[in-house]
């Protein structure tokens, strides 16, 4: 089975709008694709914002098709019997999460501590409850830990930071949940009703850190493309170098005919 897993914030869209001849490109590649899925390390939205956001700008996604870090920590917490997570992500992400989990803001109560997007309200309240909840032997779950993140062309820090904070404090290792975890991309597979095994995968997005990362993690042929943070000095990592790069999305379909 031939499965295509795209990334969409720099390699479909920015937030500036649609990247040009991503939705003919999107076309043609569920032409050629068994199964076409979408991945994001999004973690300021709730799965149905990110689709509306998406929708908005004129790429109509179905819910199953979408794979974001905060659906998979909600795998990732359903997994382990008795988990109660502290939720410092914002009141949408909260909220789909506790619909599969049970949230708290006790530290004394909470197995897991959950780090998203808090860019808007982070204090050092909740930086301590958090803390709290590491050192009585929570476990740390990233959604991401991006260092920084691309908006109006400038450079901000990203939830990677707060990770590496608490991390620091703590003395803990955190888990991602998005991207690079290749348990992430397992998850997007599955859901095409396939294994990693047996199953031809492409990994295309902008971010040699995440997206290139975790497709060369699991031996994917990966392509990065020159838009978003593809625009950026490549990283000298092994790991983080393409199998092919391109300048957009639009060469995509041309270039996955050819190989
Ligand atoms: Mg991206």
């Amino acid at each position: 089975m031939r499965i295509l897993l795209l990334d969409l914030e720099g390699t479909l869209h920015t937030r500036e709008g649609l990247i040009p001849g991503a939705l003919e490109a999107v076309a043609e590649l569920r032409r050629d694709f068994d199964a076409v899925r979408f991945m994001t390390n999004t973690d300021s939205k709730s799965d149905p914002e990110l689709l509306l956001s998406l929708a908005a700008c004129g790429l109509r996604l179905a819910p199953g098709e979408v794979f974001s870090p905060v659906a998979a920590a909600a795998e990732a917490l359903t997994a382990t019997a008795g988990a109660v997570a502290l939720v410092v992500a914002p009141a949408s992400v909260r909220r789909q999460l506790a619909e599969r989990v049970p949230v708290s803001d006790a530290p004394d109560e909470a197995t897991h501590v959950v780090v998203g997007d808090c860019r808007d309200w982070l204090s050092y309240e909740v930086l301590d409850r958090a803390f709290a909840a590491l050192t009585a032997g929570g476990e740390l779950l990233a959604l991401q830990r991006g260092r920084y993140f691309l908006a109006g062309g400038r450079r901000r820090l990203d939830t990677g930071t707060v990770v590496a904070a608490l991390e620091y404090a703590a003395g803990v290792t955190a888990r991602v949940v998005g991207k690079p975890a290749p348990e992430f991309l397992r998850l997007a597979v599955r859901s095409a009703g396939a294994e990693l095994d047996e199953s031809d995968i492409y990994v295309v997005g902008d971010d040699p850190t995440t997206d290139i990362a975790m497709g060369n993690a699991v031996g994917a042929t990966t392509v990065q493309v020159g838009t978003g943070k593809g625009r950026q000095p490549a990283p000298a990592s092994r790991a983080c170098r393409p199998t092919h790069r391109v300048a957009s999305i639009a060469d995509v379909p041309g270039l996955l005919q050819t190989i």
